[in-house]
């Protein structure tokens, strides 16, 4: 007998939209096949963890069956585009969301051996030759991350992004949507190894400004710039923002201009509010040229989404009623216009119910009153805005507990907070397992990064924006060292903090933490 090897299933869902039909057949999916219920990952995608081997080809192909694939959403390759669920603009995140997906699926691999394997399109070795005019031979030499950011949202941290695109908006032109274009950034990055110097995570520099029109051509450029310029030798060196310090970014971009046949316009300014989603109700603006349609933005404790879990709250159940809310948005007639509701995962791992038409609202709410998913309202605002890797036990590489500790060490950051009357600061909290830092843990103002079981470094000093990376503060400490250390910190911000400075930016005026990032990790509007 074989080991009874289980896998992790991860979708490519750009800009995380499924329609609720969709959501029913994911729904089915994960009850029928995996463990633990559905995850939403920090890239608006789902994961389906435990898998066992033999019904991996079942799953892959009842996933296929919901007009969903997984190509490319794992391996070096392009990975999901993860886009800004703001829909508060829907005309012009619908443009954008547009143009994202544009990008993903000309950044697709060609091959066929994704259906050859697991669709059953018979040969599944020595295939005829398929042309890859953007990964070539020999594919990129690691993963690749694109992002679109829609102001004053950074929720996708495009600064995080290898490549990244703000839209810069006018709302009153009719062209494009009102995306007038985008402001390009490359090279950021979150990955790091404890102890190597030679590794790091990097905010991505801002190159500058491009129409609509230029925007498959740049992301060529880029993607196959990295793929011939990148570090095929130490893979540890291999991502984009190494490549980009090895070759230097002048070289890059006249690099990549060469290869779109443009030249970047200096970029034009932007102004990101906050990196967090936006919880609760909101309507597109009915006057202003919008549909009128109603928001509901849904906080997920790390993206999970299960039922029969119980905690120390009770029992979840917050896969049935978010079946019940598909269920219950379900219209072909509408979905075949445009015009039906959607799911969109955001890369904070929470859920904007979106497109919600006014009729519907109140049995909505309804629902998610039934099944308590309206831990928005319930959640302080750190419990709210955290970000937890899976780590253990699911993920190999997991050095220390992110997901599964991040209810206990919330609760226990919030009773700090509220005894020196904090309670309502909107502080970034970010956990990961191991350095790798799929949280996107070196932007949380406050971010643990795992080390060994029950021991992380404490990072501080990230601003609330997206646009700074925090810092080491102390290394390789347990809960109780966190805690103290933290309660001396707030009990500080508490007395000295100015108005509306965020606990990030007050860590770094007061030196709490010395800023020792080179200058081109400071992102200047
Ligand atoms: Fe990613 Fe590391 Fe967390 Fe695993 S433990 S999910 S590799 S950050």
């Amino acid at each position: 007998l074989e080991p009874a090897y289980s896998f992790m299933i991860r979708t490519r869902t750009p800009g995380g939209v499924v329609t609720p039909e969709q959501w029913l057949k994911l729904d089915h999916i994960a009850t029928t096949f995996a463990e633990r219920g559905l995850r939403i990952t920090t890239r608006q995608a789902f994961q389906f963890h435990g898998v066992i081997k033999t019904e991996l080809k079942s799953t892959m192909q009842a996933i296929n069956a919901a007009l969903i694939d997984t190509l490319a959403a794992c391996g070096d390759v392009n990975r999901n585009v993860a886009v800004s669920a703001n829909p508060l603009q829907s005309r012009t995140h619908a443009a954008v969301y547009a143009h994202a997906a544009a990008v993903s699926e000309h950044l697709l691999p060609n091959t066929r051996a994704y259906y050859e394997i697991w669709l059953d399109e018979e040969q599944v070795a020595g295939s005829p030759d398929v042309s890859e005019p953007v990964y070539g031979e020999t594919y990129l030499p690691r993963k690749f991350k694109i992002g679109f950011a829609i102001p004053p949202y950074n929720d996708v941290d495009v600064f995080a992004q290898d490549l990244g695109f703000i839209a810069v908006i006018d709302s009153d032109s009719v062209e494009n949507d009102g995306v007038v274009g985008y402001n390009v950034v490359i090279g950021g990055g979150m990955g790091a190894t404890h102890g190597d110097a030679e590794t790091y995570p990097r905010l991505a520099n801002v190159i500058g400004f491009i129409p609509v029109e230029a925007l498959k051509d740049v992301a060529t450029a880029v993607v196959t710039t990295q793929r011939d310029w990148g570090n095929r030798e130490v893979r540890k060196r291999a991502r984009l923002k190494y490549t980009i310090d090895d070759h230097g970014l002048d070289n890059f971009k006249a690099e990549v201009e060469k290869r779109a046949g443009i030249a970047f316009e200096p970029a034009r300014p932007w102004v990101f509010e906050h990196n967090n989603d936006r919880f609760g109700w909101v309507q597109s603006d009915g006057n202003g040229g919008e549909d009128g349609r109603w928001h509901l933005t849904l906080a997920l404790p790390a993206g999970r989404i299960v039922d029969n879990d119980t905690t120390d709250n009770g029992r979840v159940r917050h896969l049935s009623g978010l079946r019940e809310i598909a269920r219950l948005l379900q219209d072909s007639t509408l979905q075949e216009h445009g015009e039906g509701a959607e799911f969109r995962m955001t890369a904070n791992q929470n859920l904007v119910i979106a497109g919600v038409p006014a009729d519907k609202r109140k049995a909505v709410d309804a629902l998610v009153a039934v099944y308590a998913l309206d831990i928005h309202r319930s959640a302080s605002p750190l419990q709210r805005d955290a970000i937890a890797c899976v780590a253990l036990p699911t993920c190999g590489l997991a050095m220390a507990e992110a997901e599964r500790y991040l209810p206990e060490l919330a609760a226990k950051i919030d009773a700090l907070l509220a005894k020196h009357g904090l309670a309502d600061a909107p502080i970034n909290l970010r956990i990961s397992g191991c350095p790798n830092g799929c949280s996107r843990p070196y932007l949380g103002e406050i971010a643990l990064v795992g080390k060994a079981p029950g021991r992380y470094n404490l990072m501080l000093g990230a601003d609330h924006r997206g646009q700074r990376l925090n810092t080491l503060h102390r290394e390789n400490i347990d809960e109780a060292a966190i805690l103290a250390e933290l309660d001396s910190l707030f009990a500080r911000y508490a007395g000295e903090r100015r108005a509306d400075e965020g606990f990030g930016d007050f860590i770094v005026r007061n030196d709490v933490v010395t800023y020792q990032h080179p200058s081109h990790y400071e992102v200047t509007p």
